[in-house]
Formats: C-alpha cells, sequence, structure tokens
C-alpha cells in the first residue's frame, strides 16, 4: 500500500514539474514580457490602438539579438514595478529613470536615453520661467514619476498629483494648475500638438532611462546590455534617435 501510495505520489509530481515549466514560468522560455506605460510619446504610445514608439523598437531590436520574442504589456506607470516584482512581467522599458531609490528594489541596465526635467506652461503666462519660480504655485505632476519627486523637494511649491500625464495636462488646460513639470521629450510633444501651452526648457535634474530587470536575473541583464552595446554600435540606435528626436 506504502509502495502505492509512493508512485503516485510521484507521478503527481512528475505531471507538476512538467506543468510547472510549461505552465507557470514567463521567463526563461522564448517570450519576454515587457511592461511599459504607453503614454509618453515618442517613447511608448498609442497609434490607432498600437503601441508604438522608440521604447518598442528598441526592445523589439534587444529581443531579436537575444533570442526571445518580446510580448509588450500595457499598464500605469505606478503599477510596473510591483508587477515586475510579482513575476506579472520579466522586464521594463518605459522611459523610467534609473534612480537610487528603484535602484533599491531592481537593476537598471546601462542607459539609453539621457533627459531632464521641463515646465509646461499656459502660453498667456508671463511669470514662469525657471523652477524658482514655482513656489507658491499649483504645479501638477504625475504620482511617482521623476517629476514628482523634483517638485516634491521644492519649498512652498502646491503640489497637485495626478494619475496619468494626460490628467496633468486636462488640469493644466483647465487653469486648474499653473504650471506641470513632466520628463522633456513627452512635454515637448504635448506643446507641439496644443498651441495653447508653452515648454520651458531647463537644465535641472539630468536623468537617464534606463531598462529595468529583476534582481535575480543578472544573466538576462548581462544580455541586454551586450545588446544594447551592438544596438548602439551598429547603427541601430543613431537610425531611431532620428526617426525619433530629428525635427
Ligand atoms: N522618467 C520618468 C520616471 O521615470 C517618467 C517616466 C514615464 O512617465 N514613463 O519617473
Amino acid at each position: 500500500m506504502r509502495k502505492f501510495i509512493g508512485s503516485v505520489l510521484c507521478a503527481a509530481l512528475a505531471v507538476f514539474a512538467v506543468l510547472g515549466v510549461s505552465g507557470c514560468k514567463k521567463s526563461g522560455g522564448d517570450s519576454l514580457y515587457v511592461g511599459t506605460n504607453a503614454e509618453f510619446a515618442p517613447f511608448e504610445y498609442l497609434d490607432n490602438g498600437t503601441i508604438v514608439g522608440f521604447d518598442i523598437e528598441l526592445i523589439n531590436e534587444i529581443g531579436r539579438l537575444i533570442g526571445k520574442e518580446i510580448v509588450i504589456k500595457n499598464m500605469a506607470f505606478d503599477g510596473l514595478l510591483p508587477a515586475m516584482q510579482a513575476k506579472k512581467i520579466d522586464i521594463i522599458i518605459a522611459g523610467m529613470t534609473a534612480d537610487d531609490e528603484r535602484r533599491k528594489s531592481v537593476n537598471f541596465t546601462d542607459p539609453y536615453f539621457t533627459s531632464k526635467q521641463a515646465i509646461l506652461i499656459d502660453s498667456g503666462t508671463e511669470d514662469i520661467k525657471t523652477f524658482e519660480d514655482l513656489p507658491g504655485r499649483d504645479v501638477g505632476v504625475v504620482l511617482g514619476y521623476t517629476g514628482d519627486m523634483v517638485v516634491t523637494d521644492i519649498p512652498e511649491v502646491k503640489v497637485q498629483r495626478y494619475n496619468a500625464t494626460s490628467e496633468a495636462i486636462m488640469a493644466l488646460n483647465a487653469k486648474k494648475v499653473d504650471a506641470v513639470v513632466l520628463d522633456y521629450e513627452p512635454a515637448k510633444n504635448y506643446a507641439k500638438y496644443n498651441e495653447n501651452l508653452k515648454l520651458i526648457e531647463t537644465d535641472l535634474a539630468r536623468e537617464e532611462y534606463s531598462i529595468a530587470v529583476p534582481k535575480d536575473q543578472g544573466e538576462l541583464l548581462g544580455q541586454i546590455n551586450k545588446a544594447l552595446e551592438t544596438i548602439k554600435g551598429n547603427g541601430t540606435y543613431d537610425r531611431l534617435m532620428s526617426k525619433y528626436f530629428n525635427e
């Protein structure tokens, strides 16, 4: 009897083992689940329902080089890190700044883009010209973005936090806030398509975008860094830069 139970258990374990490998684990196979937040043009945005942009082309090229099929998962920006911790996604590419706070819980690849914060104001506003003009004002940011961290550090600013960039821009258009602080490239993009908005370029808070990888995925991190190096060396990076950033 004991022998019989033993073999049943064994068979069950074998079935679980097979299911375990093919059924649950996402990484390790040929697909790489990549989390992003598609409202950060020109890095990732929706074009007729399809997620496109600089980051998307970059990660697809990385996938090609490391032999993985890229599966993009679109979610809220502040849900990206928790989703990766919960293993719902394998990596993140989302114009994400490699900062020390995030480095506590994830590893970042070598940087692929250098950016900075910018201020968006109504085109009629004359008295906001630098970050020093923000104290005492209502300033919109997106919750958890680096813009939020930068503005929160300036004393006496009335920080209004929104869940999405589009919401912060709507608040600015509705004059509920005096300014919005956002990464330079998407800010420039908003200014380009909204003639009532004006962009103030600043050199505050230089930051670098990187791909976030779980701490325990050292091998994958190495593969991505190697692919990034290839992309920077073989002309692909320059092609993407001029496609998305040349005026
Ligand atoms: N670079 C900013 C950050 O990491 C904003 C990123 C984004 O909105 N996708 O917080």
